[in-house]
């Protein structure tokens, strides 16, 4: 049932006492950087010490731009000999931001993803096939890894796959090529369970996502601040995402005033690593948007739930005054039959009024050149995406495969209005 039954279920209570101990060694750790050798709080705190988890308040946070402006060596916490692996986080502009792993550190992202699997219910008898790229984004080596502590056979392609990894935007593809060939990969392949993460997605993603494969799909969250993959995972009940807390201090705070939100409340994820050597992280601002789930899981596991991350803070765009994620657009789309695995928002200046206009993927067998067919369900997108978001959209139905793809996550806005 576990991988680490003793560390998955300890009490609350000694879960906490072992975060501070790992805290006040992060921080001897973290305090050999030049970055946070120049931060008096952690100066302060190692002198003085910490008893309580909620101490970490007085840490000032971490941010993207701070790991970008001290690139490429800032955060290097470790004698530069002892780093056998860099990764970069994907997507960004500007500076890239590099993450450094020594030996002790890439044993340790192995075994959070081997336990993460392992939650999902894959077991050493599965074949695995990672359909994540390779390289420099987290999601091959760090599933790779893990996949090999665990003991599955991995693949790199090839049938008998019962367990694979992939970006939900790639499995609709995926699906249309299975359907071209004239398979079902419902009774064509032995998969029984597919890891979904990289890219937020709603309930009712996953949901398709499994109707259509007829497979079991777990998500999957990280970040490659924080290692990558293997940072909070969903158990086999389904219902939120364990993250790991022997690992990392979570916390969840309002992005505006920077203070923690009331239990259960959607808020910004921060995350401090707490068995990282060569570059430790100290409350790292993930932008990130979640909130704890209430309760403890059927599943016995004691580390805490975050509920499916809900956008970016960065993600959300604002047209005609009103406040808008992706994400919300998303769910309204995927509850509909016609509509296929892409969309895109385009925010454009038209006639100096700012439009925000949706382009949508009709599935082919609804495409069928039946305009008032067309028309309707156009007016009834208009309608739900305007109730959910409070701005009236311009709904544009194209046909399926015409939105240009992008090379791994795909990108969901583009803000081409005159500023
Ligand atoms: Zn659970």
């Amino acid at each position: 049932m576990y991988w680490e039954k003793e560390i998955e279920t300890l009490e609350r209570k000694d879960l906490e006492k072992l975060q501070v101990e790992r805290l006040m060694k992060t921080l001897n750790q973290a305090v050999h950087s030049p970055y946070y050798g120049r931060v008096p709080e952690i100066r302060k705190a190692i002198k003085t010490g910490i008893n309580l988890i909620e101490q970490i308040r007085e840490l000032p946070f971490t941010t993207k731009d701070d790991l970008r402006n001290d690139f490429p060596w800032g955060f290097l916490a470790s004698d530069k000999r002892d780093v056998v692996r860099l990764h970069s986080s994907s997507g960004t502009t500007g500076n890239p931001t590099a993450v450094y792993h020594n030996k002790h550190d890439l044993n340790s992202w192995a075994n959070l993803m081997a336990r993460s699997l392992f939650a999902a219910g894959v077991r050493d008898t599965d074949v695995f096939q990672n359909m994540a790229g390779y390289g420099l984004f987290t999601g091959g080596l760090g599933f790779q890894y893990g996949v090999e502590m665990l003991g599955c056979l991995s693949i790199p392609a090839g049938a008998g796959t019962t367990v694979a990894h992939a970006i939900p935007s790639y499995l609709g593809r995926l699906y249309d090529v299975f359907k071209e060939e004239g398979l079902d990969p419902r009774k064509d392949t032995k998969l029984h369970t597919l890891v979904i993460g990289a890219e937020p997605h709603t309930e009712e993603h996953r949901l398709r996502i499994q109707e259509m494969f007829g497979v079991k799909a777990y998500n999957s969250f990280g970040l490659s601040e924080m290692n990558g993959p293997g940072v909070a995972f969903e158990c086999t009940e389904q219902n939120g995402l364990h993250i790991w807390e022997d690992a990392f201090i979570v916390e969840i705070i309002d992005p505006i005033t920077l203070k923690p939100v009331a239990d259960g409340e959607i808020g910004e994820l921060v995350m401090t690593t707490l068995d990282r050597q060569a570059m430790p992280v100290i409350r790292y601002r993930t932008r990130d948007l979640t909130r704890f789930l209430p309760g403890e899981c059927k599943c016995g596991r004691t580390h805490r739930r975050l509920d499916r991350i809900a956008g970016r803070s960065d993600d959300m765009f604002i047209i005609k005054g009103c406040n808008v994620f992706p994400m919300q657009i998303e769910g309204v789309l995927m509850k509909l039959p016609e509509v296929g695995e892409d969309y895109r928002i385009l925010l454009e200046t038209i006639d100096d009024q700012d439009e925000m206009i949706v382009e949508v993927e009709v599935k082919k067998d609804w495409f069928k050149g039946d305009l008032s067919f067309l028309d309707k369900l156009q007016k009834h997108i208009t309608h739900l995406v305007r109730d959910e978001v409070l701005v009236r959209p311009l709904i544009k139905l194209v046909e399926p495969g015409s939105i240009p793809k992008n090379e791994g996550k795909a990108v969901r806005v583009f803000d081409h209005r005159k500023k």
